[in-house]
């Protein structure tokens, strides 16, 4: 099987982003892989330290581990926003494939001294393991907020070009007008997310390795597409499917108050995740802007189909 670095340069060159999706239940784990496996694309799984904490960091192991090599599918696990060095280390020591190491509330220079210890006690566990560096304030908590943050500060090529220099992350994420989570009125569909597509390719062409776009939750499509285009080669989405979660959740307890069997209550979430990641796969997939689909997490249940 190819490994996720494989996958990552394969993505690089053909100009196109893997897509990471949150989960904290085999529910929506399995809903992911299922829509990969469809479409025939690597995607990958990410669990941030939250997730892991529910779910269980060697289980989430255990059962990516499972689909694999049931389906030789390409499915890769993803340690998200991994805070501390000890848990950084637990899910290495689990076998996943990639750490998001995230100490970007630090001051810069304290950040790059503890992505750089991280990036070398990671890579002593697993020399192939991925490591991703985070850098600029992009929000906290894949969740709905009632507004904006006060200030989007871009992370700038100067600062993006020392903090890979001097850490050797694999993979940078910056802060390019991303941000995570959903405002309300996004899910109501009046408003997008957009992202400084100038800035994006500028710190491609400064770093050279690998960015990651986190936040990708109820960003404008053709913006995504771009942004893809420009360097981004994998797209992080989480809210979009919690929402689908939510609302096919609620649909299936209120349709019938006697129903008491979990599958049979669980199946209509596990549909509504997967149709979002494959909409979401088939957009950061496409090799022809053409083929840009509308999202279908929450406000068009008349999606348009895309013609891949
Ligand atoms: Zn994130």
């Amino acid at each position: 099987m190819q490994t996720l670095l494989n996958i990552l340069q394969e993505a690089d060159r053909a100009g196109i982003a893997i897509g990471h999706f949150n989960i904290s239940e085999s529910v929506a784990l399995t809903a992911v892989a299922a829509a990969a496996r469809e479409l025939d694309v690597p995607v990958v799984i990410g669990l941030s330290e939250g997730e892991r904490k529910f779910f269980g960091t060697r289980q989430a192991a255990a059962v990516v581990r499972a689909i694999r090599d049931e389906h030789d599918q390409r499915v890769y696990l993803n340690a998200d926003h991994t805070h501390s060095l000890e848990s950084a280390l637990e899910a290495a020591r689990a076998g996943f494939d990639s750490v998001v190491f995230d100490r970007s509330a630090l001051p810069f220079a304290e950040n790059i001294r503890e992505t750089r210890r991280a990036v070398e006690a990671l890579k002593a566990v697993n020399p192939a393991i991925i490591v991703e560096g985070e850098i600029g304030d992009i929000g906290t908590g894949s969740e709905i907020h009632e507004k904006a943050p006060d200030q989007m500060v871009l992370t700038t090529v100067r600062e993006a070009r020392q903090f890979v220099a001097e850490t050797g992350v694999d993979v940078l994420s910056p802060a390019v007008g991303n941000m995570h989570g959903l405002l309300k009125s996004m899910i109501h569909g009046t408003a997008e997310k957009r992202l400084n597509l100038s800035r994006i390719k500028e710190l491609k062409q400064a770093v050279g390795i690998f960015m990651t776009l986190h936040g990708g939750s109820g960003t404008n499509d053709v913006d995504l597409r771009e942004a893809i285009h420009s360097g981004m080669t994998m797209v992080h989405v989480n809210t979009e499917l919690r929402v689908a979660w939510r609302r096919a959740l609620d649909e299936s307890l209120s349709k019938d108050e006697t129903e008491v069997v979990p599958y049979k209550i669980l199946a209509a979430p596990r549909e509504a995740v997967k149709a979002v990641v494959r909409d979401r796969l088939e957009l950061f997939n496409a090799r022809d802007a053409s083929s840009v689909t509308s999202s279908s997490w929450g406000r068009s249940p008349d999606r348009t189909e895309s013609h891949r």
